[in-house]
């Protein structure tokens, strides 16, 4: 049995299927060009730049179809993939170089002077330039040329192995290198796969880093498993994705913030988007007034709930529950399971909130070089501490409350943001708004919230904000100041970088 030779199988059951797409530059591969390209770069990998078994090479690039060949490349040649999140600077790029170690850097053009930087300070040796213009580089598109590919090669290796590395957002605290394996991905195809019907006929436009789980497994890596096709945008971009959405796609899966900008496209409407007969939303919590103007349009958005940790897909709404359950991540899906346990070490009852853990197939064997953080993290019996707060009702289905991490006290009393921002972004004139803990004499901490403001709207006054918040929560709960701002930070996923606004 090879479990590593995905491109393979799908080369031979489907070799004329189109498989991926590049939108930016328009190049196409078919499943067999797909195979045969992952094959030449295995090759290549293997031979020209002269990687081993368990080698990482690392990718420094924009979204484009070659990382998937890059990818599955990697899965013949026993190599191990390090997507960069290309929004780094070069010290956070050499942290990372420094904790994975690859031999290789394969970089797109836009990327030249930072590969070159990594090279000359010693983090990398061989450099494979994608577009073939720098100089001192192994070119891709010759060296794969230049290979005699074997198509079909034979694995011993186990499904547990490394196959790609993936750095966390970092939204809590310093990058780590989550090992992915081919477990992970084939438990991810059947806990989504099965729940959004995945076939063969899908289309999927991806506008999501494919430096991250998201852009990879939601759902990239099921719809060639399933044997359909990826069009992968070179980033997200509202007036493509509205022609892709209107016209090609057939499912589609987007973070909150893409929802957001999705909304307020002019071409916006429900009925131009009736191609598209799935919708999933991820990530960071999906604000209950965007998802009830989706269902205005007639578009139900099923949010779901997962981590780079669990491959990703942990939970996901059933679309028959997106009315009634608006808010709710739904419910475990097929692999996977889940607790919710008190600070006391108890399981939670329906209604009760504890911390969120997470048992499957789908969970890593750990970090990357990070033993400590990885017995931090995953309990001897299998069990992953997600670091995420919820709780689930009657019906079982599930809510995300906040990250531990982000919560804070105030007086004595659990104030979790999260829920001060439902509360908020419902007042008419707010879009946005993220709340933290801040220091505070009296009451040891108290919020801040930090409020974007909808076009063309008056800058609410505090008294009004403050008294819109007294009417919805608890006293303690109300933010104690409140700061109008033009945009939130946000990191490549969209999700707001609270430690940078707790230092404002
Ligand atoms: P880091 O671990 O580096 O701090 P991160 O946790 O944001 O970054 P990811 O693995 O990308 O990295 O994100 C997983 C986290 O995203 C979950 O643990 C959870 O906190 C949050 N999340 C995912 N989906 C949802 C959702 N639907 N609602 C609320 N939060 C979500
Ligand atoms: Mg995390």
């Amino acid at each position: 049995m090879n479990w590593f030779d995905l491109a393979g199988h799908r080369a031979r059951v489907t070799p004329d299927r189109l498989a991926l797409e590049d939108l930016a530059s328009g190049s196409s591969y078919n499943y067999r060009q797909l195979n045969e390209q992952a094959a030449r770069f295995a090759a290549a990998a293997r031979g020209t730049w002269g990687l081993g078994e368990g080698d990482r090479i690392a990718f420094l690039g924009h979204s484009r179809a070659e990382f998937f060949v890059m990818l599955f490349g990697c899965a013949k040649a026993g190599l191990v993939l390090v997507p960069l999140n290309w929004r780094l600077a070069q010290p956070e790029l050499e942290q990372l170089m420094e904790d994975c170690t690859p031999k290789a850097l394969v970089f797109g053009e836009e990327f030249t002077d930072a590969a070159q930087k990594l090279r000359t300070s010693g983090h990398v040796e061989t450099l494979v330039d994608l577009d073939g213009n720098a100089e001192a580089c192994r070119h891709y598109d010759a060296d794969l040329a230049d290979t005699t590919p074997e198509l079909t090669p034979h694995s011993d290796r186990d499904p547990d192995t490394p196959w790609y590395l993936l750095y966390t957002s970092g939204t809590t605290g310093r990058p780590k290198g989550v090992i992915q394996t081919f477990r992970m991905m084939m438990s991810n195809y059947l806990n989504i796969g099965l729940a959004v019907d995945l076939t063969g006929q899908d289309t999927l436009l991806n506008v999501l880093p494919l430096f991250h789980t998201a852009g990879i497994n939601l759902y990239s890596s099921a719809v060639f498993l399933a044997g359909g096709t990826v069009l992968v945008a070179r980033a997200f971009e509202p007036d493509q994705a509205m022609d892709v959405l209107e016209n090609r796609a057939t499912i589609f899966f987007g973070v909150p913030a893409v929802y957001q900008a999705i909304l307020e496209h002019p071409a916006f409407s429900g009925d131009r988007l009736r191609n598209v007969r799935s919708w999933g939303c991820g990530g960071a919590p999906l604000a209950l007034p965007v998802a009830r103007r989706f269902v205005e349009q007639g578009i139900r958005v099923r949010t779901g709930m997962g981590m780079t940790e669990t491959g990703p897909t942990v939970f996901l709404l059933d679309e028959s529950d997106v009315l009634d359950k608006i808010g709710s991540v739904g419910r475990p899906q097929l692999l996977t399971e889940v607790r919710i346990v008190g600070t006391d070490g108890r399981d939670a009852g329906p209604g009760e909130s504890g911390e969120l853990l997470i048992r499957g197939p789908n969970v890593t064997p750990g970090y990357w070089n990070r033993p400590d953080a990885t017995a931090d993290a995953i309990e001897p019996g299998g069990w992953l501490h997600s670091g995420d707060v919820a709780r689930c009702d009657e019906d079982g289905c599930y809510y995300i409350v906040d990250r531990w991490k982000d919560m804070f006290i105030s007086g004595g009393e659990n104030v979790y943001p999260a829920e001060v921002e439902r509360v908020l972004v419902e007042h008419p004139e707010v879009s946005e708004v993220a709340v933290v803990g801040v220091p505070d004499e009296k009451w040891g901490e108290v919020g801040k919230a930090f409020l974007c403001l909808r076009p063309h709207s008056q800058e609410p006054d505090p008294a009004t904000l403050n008294a819109w918040c007294r009417e919805r929560l608890a006293g303690y709960k109300v933010p104690k100041y409140f700061q109008v701002v033009d945009e939130l930070p946000r990191n490549a996923l969209g999700k707001v970088t609270k430690q940078v606004l707790r230092q404002d």
